[in-house]
């Protein structure tokens, strides 16, 4: 793929190598004085003795200010882990978990994976050693399925809280309930007594909640102490629902950013990006710009446009290159966005809004924010969700805007007109109120939390959502008549790290002979774009899909892909060590116009979720051609996204006769068949 991969940037060649051999002395040091001077450090002993005295601790700092990477080490120099338990912090973003974690091994001298790691779906770099964890907070939610007292855990950071997002608020309930359990437990213990545990917190629990509770009593669990870390500055939110909680507020340091609207809505924000970027470039002085895009589709059309305009400039002002940064780029990659540029040189940052407030890149003193980002948003009636690009709140246009004033004044080109933000919502709907509830439903189900609806939500999800979820996970087969937890499919539903209807997928595939097909699709369909398109190689990349795909569809293409690149390995027979298979896979790629990461990724959730399922017991086996084994299956576990051909020849969604268009790039769209399932449904 033509991709601007810094330091190796292919529209300047001339961006100098060696300034990139860091010294590491001097970067140690250079690490040292970056973290004295962040407005955290200043507080670290105040921050530690609050915590020490509050069990439930809200903070509240602006973006950039050290939360999320000093914190973390402040509690653990507190001895707040001697006893060899660990300090989480939970991220709503993958990105965010891993990048900062791969920072704070960096800023503690240790290799990623021992005192400081990660875990995140998928990805788990931790070790019996690790002390200070980054997460995904679905991830947490995860373990307490396994360990529903989170003993392991001496403090957990609720990071980012102002995201809302539904394992945020999820978590939020959850942990509140972990934490009295923790202190009862402590307290039964102290007076030797291990009856009648029990009662208020369990009451709207199962056995299997009042067995390990009884368990991690005998084995003595101290209490847990919650932070709560947030960087919008109302913390009053947070702190009512932890019943009057203290709040801390850190303060931060923000230069004046000069705000710019565009006198006319623009109707191409892409283009109008593009303009503004070299509008920075050409007029303005020294200085990183940010610039705040939709998705990777839309990064990655930026960063070749302005590859393109770049080399239309006169050569001494080809001094600008991208870099990018999203929630599918692999990770060695998403960490290019934080070296610095060489000196001459600006760099433009192309981001989702994971850059927002999860992450900060130093150097940025210009900011484009078209004022766009792209959210779930979910149809109670129906239960459909969908991804759309929605207009930021107000709040988020502010958060982005600061972004500029870091480390002096800045500015920030709002890629709309000044009336427009006026109208603008205040804050974002949080998560929780526009997405589909059955994931959270059935792991609240499967931690033996049955009612739902009494469960404390800070923000209660709409009754008819939730209804409607469970709704799906009683047609899917994970609950009973009276909605608990089937087993053993709901248990084992819950088991697995996928969206429910996938999870029915593989087990349902065990029963079809055709597990080893649904495996391959389930992991094919969790990545994204596997097949890419040079605009140089227009008619040979066509080709090349046109080769795997199959007339029956999409699925089958996929397992199509997947299986020529197995066979292709096992042909060449030089898959003799790690490296040499790399490379020729990565060869196969190339020659195939596949997109090499996503199979990449593919391969690895494929063997991780090949994993999983055995150790459920459930057989693996393969239809080998009969397809209508493997087609079966997909209709038994994906009805609910069925789509229908009309008489006229459009579609129209089964569960909400919403009309919908196959993509282009789908086999179907060829073939137009009567009944199809959709995947993703996308759309503005
Ligand atoms: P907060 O959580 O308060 O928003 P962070 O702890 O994320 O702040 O960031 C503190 C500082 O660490 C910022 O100045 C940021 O630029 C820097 N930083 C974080 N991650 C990296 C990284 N991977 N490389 C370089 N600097 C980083
Ligand atoms: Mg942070």
């Amino acid at each position: 793929q033509a991709k601007a991969s810094y330091p190796n940037h292919q529209a300047n060649g001339n961006v100098p190598q060696n300034s990139f051999r860091d010294e590491s002395l001097e970067r140690r040091r250079m690490i040292a004085q970056q973290r004295k001077s962040l407005p955290i450090a200043s507080v670290e002993r105040r921050i530690t003795e609050e915590v020490r005295k509050n069990d439930i601790l809200i903070i509240v700092g602006e973006t950039g200010s050290g939360k999320t990477t000093q914190l973390p080490q402040f509690l653990f120099n507190g001895g707040f882990s001697r006893d060899g338990r660990v300090i989480g912090i939970t991220q709503p973003r993958r990105v965010a978990a891993v990048t900062v974690a791969k920072r704070v091994a960096e800023e503690c001298e240790v290799e990623l994976g021992q005192k400081v790691g990660y875990s995140i779906r998928f990805e788990d770099v931790t070790s019996s050693s690790t002390r200070i964890k980054y997460m995904t907070d679905g991830l947490l939610l995860r373990e307490a399925l396994l360990d529903p007292l989170l003993s392991k855990y001496s403090i957990i950071i609720v990071d980012e809280a102002h995201e809302r997002t539904v394992h945020t608020d999820v978590l939020l309930g959850l942990l509140k309930n972990v934490q009295k359990a923790r202190s009862q437990s402590m307290e039964q213990n102290n007076v030797g007594k291990m009856n009648g545990i029990n009662d208020k917190v369990f009451d709207k629990t199962t056995s299997a909640w009042g067995f390990s509770h009884l368990k991690a009593c005998r084995a003595k669990i101290p209490s847990l102490k919650l932070i709560i870390m947030s960087a919008s500055l109302d913390a009053r939110g947070f702190s009512e629902y932890f019943g009057g909680a203290r709040a801390v507020h850190i303060q931060g340091r923000q230069y004046p950013v000069d705000i710019l609207y565009t006198c006319q809505p623009q109707s191409d924000f892409l283009d109008a990006a593009l303009i503004t970027i070299f509008q920075i470039h050409l007029e303005e002085g020294p200085g990183d710009i940010l610039v705040f895009l939709t998705g990777q589709e839309e990064i990655e059309s930026v960063e070749r446009l302005v590859q393109e305009r770049v080399l239309q400039l006169p050569e001494a002002s080809q001094n600008i290159f991208t870099v990018s940064i999203y929630s599918s780029l692999p990770s060695e990659q998403q960490m290019k966005v934080f070296m610095p540029a060489p000196s001459g040189f600006r760099k433009v940052v192309l981001s989702t809004n994971i850059a927002e407030t999860s992450v900060t890149i130093p150097g940025i003193k210009y900011v484009i924010d078209p004022g766009l980002v792209k959210a779930r948003a979910y149809n109670p009636l129906t239960g459909m969700e969908s991804l759309i690009v929605i207009k930021t709140s107000k709040a988020q246009a502010l958060q982005r805007s600061g972004r500029a004033g870091r480390e002096g004044p800045g500015k920030c080109f709002r890629l709309y007109p000044e009336s427009e933000f006026n109208g603008l919502d205040d804050s974002t709907v949080p998560e929780i109120k526009r997405c589909n509830l059955s994931n959270v439903v059935l792991q609240l189900k499967a931690l033996g939390i049955d009612d739902i609806i009494g469960f404390d939500f800070m923000e209660k999800p709409s009754r008819m959502s939730i209804v409607k979820s469970l709704e799906q996970l009683f047609v899917l087969g994970a609950l009973t008549d009276d909605y608990k937890l089937s087993e053993p499919v709901g248990r084992q539903m819950a088991q697995l790290p996928l969206d429910p209807i996938y999870s029915k997928a593989l087990i349902l595939a065990s029963e079809f002979n055709c597990l080893e097909e649904m495996l391959i699709t389930v992991a094919m369909l969790s990545v994204q774009s596997i097949f890419y398109i040079l605009r140089e190689k227009l008619e040979e990349s066509r080709a090349a899909m046109r080769s795997f795909s199959s007339p029956v569809g999409d699925h089958n293409t996929l397992v199509n892909v997947y299986r020529a690149s197995v066979e292709y390995l096992e042909k060449t027979r030089m898959a003799k060590s790690k490296k040499t298979t790399e490379k020729h896979l990565k060869k196969w790629c190339r020659e195939n116009f596949i997109n090499y990461r996503s199979l990449k990724h593919a391969c690895d959730i494929h063997s991780q979720l090949r994993g999983h399922v055995q150790q459920m017991g459930l057989r693996v086996s393969s239809c080998g051609d009969d397809m209508l084994q493997f087609h079966r299956c997909l209709a038994a576990s994906f009805f609910l996204n069925a789509v229908l051909k009309q008489h006229d020849g459009s579609y129209r969604a089964m569960a909400n006769n919403q009309t919908v268009q196959i993509h282009p790039a789908s086999v179907l769209f060829q073939t137009k068949p009567d009944v199809l399932f959709l995947h993703t449904l996308t759309g503005g």
